[in-house]
């Protein structure tokens, strides 16, 4: 199985992903997280997206590609994958559909887990919260960067997948419980 999770930040997608890792062994592949773990490890890759991150832009294209690339070759993404955070442009769909196809390993779907904004921003203050603002780009200010380039730059990749009848929405506003049925619901068609 291999999917796109899909939804502006704070949708959930995380969290419903971790769950499916443990429950179906598929791996989750958070861009996010691979981007802090290089930062946290001082490489060259971290330092230069963290200008990035901290202002809630977008980490270039082809830092994004190449790593996601050379992250599904790994022998532990054989089993299959949900992408979580990736791809945020669509030029970064097209070239995660040329790697796909030069692998002969075809994505299953894409689950979009719509939210309302508003949510959002109670989500990343909890989480910010939790985490005694353990993420430098949990806070308002940033948030709202994050909103506006998700609107801008990522939101036109879903007409790119809907083109191919690949969508499945999910109404990402109830409880997790709930949407986990609703992903489980949705995975079952695929
Ligand atoms: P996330 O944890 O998914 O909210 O990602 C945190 C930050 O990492 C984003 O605000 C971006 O700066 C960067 N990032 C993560 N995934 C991508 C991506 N696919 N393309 C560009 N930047 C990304």
């Amino acid at each position: 199985m291999r999917l796109i999770f899909f939804g502006p930040p704070g949708a959930g997608k995380g969290t419903q992903a971790k769950r499916l890792e443990t429950a179906r062994g598929v791996r989750q592949l958070s861009t996010g997280d691979m981007l802090r773990a290089e930062l946290a490890a001082g490489s060259k890759v971290g330092l230069e997206a963290k200008s990035y991150m901290d202002k809630g832009e977008l980490v270039p294209d082809s830092v994004l590609i190449s790593m996601i690339e050379k992250r599904i070759a790994q022998e532990d993404c054989k089993g299959g994958f949900i992408l979580d955070g990736f791809p945020r442009t669509v030029a970064q769909a097209m070239a995660l559909d040329n790697m796909l196809l030069k692998n002969n390993t075809p994505l299953s779907g894409v689950i979009e887990f719509k939210v309302d904004e508003q949510e959002l921003f109670n989500r990343v203050r909890n989480r910010a919260e939790q985490t005694g603002g353990a993420r430098s780009d949990d806070n308002e200010e940033v948030l709202k960067n994050r909103l506006a380039v998700y609107h801008k730059q990522t939101a036109p990749v879903l007409p790119y997948y809907r083109d191919r009848e690949m969508v499945t929405t999910i109404d990402g506003m109830q409880h997790v419980d709930d949407v986990a049925r609703d992903v489980d619901r949705a995975l079952g068609d695929l």
